[in-house]
């Protein structure tokens, strides 16, 4: 048995697939049989163009053209006469291996194209890479799995996931999966969350210890990969994953039920998504609105920015569906964890205290600009709420503010309608919290993202395992930061809503429910349950059991103070 991090509830018996990190050797060999090098290397860019052409309408199918067109790009490197001509001249010259002419033809083009001062150029040196480790898998028969291709039962074993690999990932066919890297509040565990599929991320070795098509379990609730079972050990988790699902069932009776507290206190239960096609969710479980839109998966789809038309569309669909209930839609938040691929970014010591979210905005003004013109226009197709991530300082927010108001003018001019909405900010660092009183006065609402704000409080990266310690929600620490934040909201008559993972955690909704918080917002698969748990409690008790703990020393402390109080 091997111990992980649950990141997403649920069980899951199934065969292991691996996605295998790939370590070339590719050092200089000499070799007598020239003819049979270089067929195997033709043989190689033959399958290579096979699998290439067949992912392009795989793709096209499953994730419409946008996604397809990295594959004809991969094809049409694969095909180039060139590469193939000088490949084949090393070989014969030099009698030298494949890897070895391979690698060193390509890399001359990678560092040719990366000289250029022409950013589409650059890109294509990341492609020809890609391509390159393709043809050279081939070439040495290592079996590749790409995730959009996968097309029976799996549980998914990897070192690591990048939020866009888990994007692709099709819940029909991946039933679990688990990563060597990554935290609870990273975003290929949020991602996992949206989609339902149970998973572990933290659990160590997992790549050494098991072999693709062995059979194993993943428990999502305690955090564990069952290797070693025998019948009756199989049956009991098919049971388990049965009664999962019943349960899951039986929330049912939540739906179309006001979200209230036994007294009749009411608070609104939102939903998370990172991409339009998450609205199933919302809507499948009832939600009150949208509390966080994370725009930045829109980006992480495209290879090339999203147009403000893209966009436009996108955030339309989203709120006129919604309409008239409230849909928080949240400003690129790209850094840290997330890059595009297709923004020049400088490489930082700190990534997640470099150049982030509204950072990037302030100083992209025109890709700022873009997101914000579009949301404005589709603000006249329903109930939008503008957010703004990462906000430190008030002059970052006003900035952000005349940036929207100088829209609205250009909108004015042209005649072309809007409808009035709300700017808000995120509160998720300790200085925002701290002058959260200052900032009430200028926006319309806070949005506690508790995933940072216990980072930066705790200064804890929320990505590393060995720190994961600090990483402490029910710390009187994080509690009194939130108290603060809610008590200027409440002074200044604004909302306050919580939008981080700590907002779906049943056991935390009613402490923050009892700290004076407004709405929760969570991924959607939460939310019954939440509506669940709060309607057994008093609001009056949960702000008796806010305050007691707000005295508390420490978070193992603020638990069994929690657990005597709430039943946790
Ligand atoms: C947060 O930090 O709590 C949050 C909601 O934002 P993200 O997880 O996207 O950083
Ligand atoms: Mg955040």
């Amino acid at each position: 048995m091997i111990k992980g991090i649950p990141v997403s509830e649920g069980y899951a018996i199934g065969k292991v697939l691996k996605l295998e990190d790939f370590s070339m050797d590719s050092s200089k060999k000499t070799i007598k049989d020239i003819d049979q090098e270089i067929k195997k290397f033709d043989e190689a860019i033959e399958k290579t163009k096979e699998q290439l052409s067949s992912l392009y309408t795989l793709a096209e199918k499953k994730f419409g053209v946008e996604t397809a067109r990295i594959f004809e790009a991969h094809l049409l490197i694969a095909e180039d006469p060139e590469i193939k001509g000088a490949v084949h001249q090393k070989i014969k010259n030099e009698s030298v291996n494949l890897s070895y002419a391979l690698k060193t033809v390509v890399t001359g083009f990678v560092d040719l194209f990366e000289a250029l001062d022409d950013e589409y150029l650059k890109e294509r040196a990341t492609d020809l890479m890609d391509v390159f480790k393709r043809i050279l898998k081939n070439a040495l028969d290592i079996e590749i799995v790409d995730l959009a291709s996968i097309n029976h039962k799996v549980i998914l074993l990897a070192h690591e996931l990048t939020p866009s690999e888990t994007a692709q990932i099709d819940p029909n066919y991946v039933l679990g999966f688990a990563t060597e890297t990554g935290g609870k509040t990273s975003h290929s565990a949020i991602i996992a969350r949206l989609l339902g599929v149970p998973a572990l991320v933290g659990a160590k070795d997992i790549m050494h210890t098991y072999e693709n098509g062995q059979e194993i379990i993943i428990d999502g609730i305690l955090g564990e990969i069952i290797d070693d079972f025998d019948d009756e050990v199989k049956a009991l988790y098919t049971k388990k994953e049965k009664a999962f699902d019943h349960a899951n069932k039986a929330l049912e009776k939540m739906k179309g039920v006001a979200s209230q507290t036994l007294d009749g206190y009411h608070i609104t239960l939102a939903g998370n998504i990172g991409s339009s096609k998450d609205l199933n969710h919302i809507m499948d479980y009832d939600a009150d609105g949208i509390g966080l839109y994370r725009t930045e998966f829109l980006y992480l789809d495209h290879q090339t920015f999203p147009t403000e038309d893209e966009q436009f569309n996108d955030y339309k669909s989203v709120l006129e569906k919604m309409n008239p209930k409230p849909v928080v839609i949240r400003t690129l938040d790209i850094g840290g964890d997330k890059n595009l691929p297709y923004l020049k970014m400088v490489n930082e010591m700190n990534p997640f205290l470099g150049k982030r979210a509204i950072r990037l905005s302030l100083d992209e003004k025109e890709l700022f600009k873009t997101q914000l013109r579009a949301l404005i226009r589709a603000s006249a197709f329903g109930n939008l709420k503008i957010m703004f991530p990462m906000i430190a300082t008030l002059s970052e927010f006003l900035e952000a503010k005349e940036i929207v108001e100088s829209i609205q003018k250009e909108l004015d001019a042209k005649h072309i309608k809007y409808n009035d909405f709300e700017l808000g900010i995120m509160i998720e660092i300790p200085s925002a919290a701290l002058m959260a009183d200052s900032l009430a006065k200028h926006v319309d609402f806070f949005s506690i993202g508790t995933n940072d704000l216990i980072q930066y409080t705790m200064a804890a990266d929320r990505m590393n395992e060995s720190v994961g310690y600090l990483y402490q929600p029910f710390h009187p620490a994080i509690l009194k930061l939130i108290k603060m934040v809610t008590d200027a909201a409440k002074k200044h008559h604004i909302w306050t809503s919580v939008c981080g993972e700590m907002g779906g955690d049943l056991n935390a909704g009613p402490i923050l429910i009892g700290l004076g918080v407004t709405e929760l917002s969570m991924t959607p698969t939460q939310i019954l349950k939440m509506r669940r748990m709060i309607s057994t409690h008093k609001y009056s008790d949960l702000q008796q059991i806010a305050l007691n703990v707000l005295e508390l020393e420490s978070e193992e402390q603020v638990l069994f103070e929690l657990k005597k109080s709430i039943h946790i």
